[in-house]
């Protein structure tokens, strides 16, 4: 018989293991309820692996996330290690993660739920129904191109870095991309500026080429990541799925998220090569970072590492029916009236707290 797959769980620091917490509650629900059984390993990472280790990843929870099927992490980081050196502060555990698992590919959903189109910052029917989905290269491009840094020339200084994709870069993201356009609405829009950068050129080549050899039945178009900014604001919903570099990726990855309220909401995934099972080293995590300020105090909204769990039940499971359900009772408690602080203004009554939101979810 095989064995079960297994999920490493790392709660990290600040709000990570409150939220963290509740996504547990959800994982037992299944458990008892005859859904999804995998192995759930639990280990440290960041300022708490730190503490523990004196270093923000320890060589065995790396191995133990190489060979997890999904790791997800909650958040890492804090004012307490501000002051650390650089070669061991959290953020170098959640780097080290992303680099030694390889994680090319950053799927970031922008989802509107109903009951949240009026909080948008847009109006209702420009949100209301959106589902798009960013997939974002990760791990190349101008932010880890050489020659970079600051040299001096002549009698000033000058910042340098290079923007450099290889063609087998580009044509693993891109299929990345095609392979969630066809569980999606099978449409994929390509973002570079192919006007201004030899970079954007050859990916809106390579794009087109892995399109046609490959992905015939997915509906491929190309759009300049400016007019791609102003698109995502005046007309979202005119897109499935969008690929782009890391660079305009980290960009309009950010717009698109507030198109649907709060960073409490939103999860994200960040996908590797194959494994021998046939699916991808995933690393799934929400988008929202440690929050110092509410961390200790229940008040941070679970929903966004709730539904990044969802995400590790449909591309690392398999399990795409109950990660439905998981969505479907996020959306019922969501349109019950349950709010946590982060999704009500001042005026709108009393919020819940991290675990009253997770329980809601888990009788939904
Ligand atoms: P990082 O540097 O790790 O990205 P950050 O300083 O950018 O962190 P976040 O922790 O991402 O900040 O969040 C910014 C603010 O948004 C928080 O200080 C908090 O007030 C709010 N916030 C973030 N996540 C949540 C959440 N899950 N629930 C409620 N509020 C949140
Ligand atoms: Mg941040």
């Amino acid at each position: 018989m095989p064995s079960d797959p297994t999920l490493l769980i790392l709660p990290g620091d600040g709000i990570g293991p409150e939220v963290m917490a509740e996504v547990r509650k959800v994982i037992e629900w299944f458990g008892a309820n005859g859904g999804p059984s995998f192995t759930v390993e639990e280990d440290l990472v960041g300022g708490a692996s730190y503490d523990a280790h004196g270093t923000p990843l320890t060589d065995a929870a790396m191995e133990r996330a190489q060979n997890a099927d999904a790791v997800l992490l909650g958040a890492v980081g804090g004012p307490a290690y501000d002051a650390l050196d650089f070669s061991v502060k959290p953020e170098r555990g959640l780097l080290r993660l992303r680099k030694e698992m390889d994680l090319f590919a950053n799927l970031r959903p922008a989802q509107c739920f109903e009951a949240l189109a009026d909080f948008s910052s847009l109006k209702r029917e420009v949100v209301s129904g959106l589902d798009l989905m960013i997939v974002r290269e990760l791990t190349s491009g101008i932010y880890f191109g050489e020659p970079r840094g600051i040299v001096r020339e002549g009698n000033e200084r000058v910042g340098i870095n290079t923007q450099r994709y290889t063609e087998s870069e580009i044509a693993r993201v891109a299929r990345s991309a095609f392979e969630l356009a066809r569980k999606r609405d099978g449409r994929v829009c390509s973002m570079e500026k192919a006007n201004v950068m030899e970079s954007g050129i050859l990916w809106r080549e390579v794009v087109q080429e892995i399109h046609d050899a490959e992905y015939q039945d997915v509906e491929l178009s190309h759009m300049y990541a400016d007019a791609g900014a102003m698109q995502i604001c005046r007309n979202p919903k005119q897109f499935d799925v969008i690929v782009t570099d890391n660079l305009f990726g980290d960009i309009l990855s950010d717009a698109a998220a507030m198109l649907t309220g709060s960073l409490g909401m939103l999860p994200s995934a960040s996908l590797g090569v194959p494994m021998e099972n046939g699916r991808p080293k995933a690393l799934y995590e929400p988008v929202h970072g440690s929050a110092p300020d509410i961390a200790g105090q229940g008040k941070a909204n679970p929903i966004a590492c709730i539904l990044s769990f969802a995400m590790a039940l449909r591309y690392s499971f398999d399990r795409g029916d109950e990660a439905t359900r998981l969505e479907s009772a996020v959306e019922k408690v969501l349109a019950d009236g349950l709010r946590t602080a982060d999704l009500m203004g001042p005026e709108d009554g009393t919020p819940v707290s991290t675990s009253q939101m997770g329980d809601a979810i888990v009788a939904a």
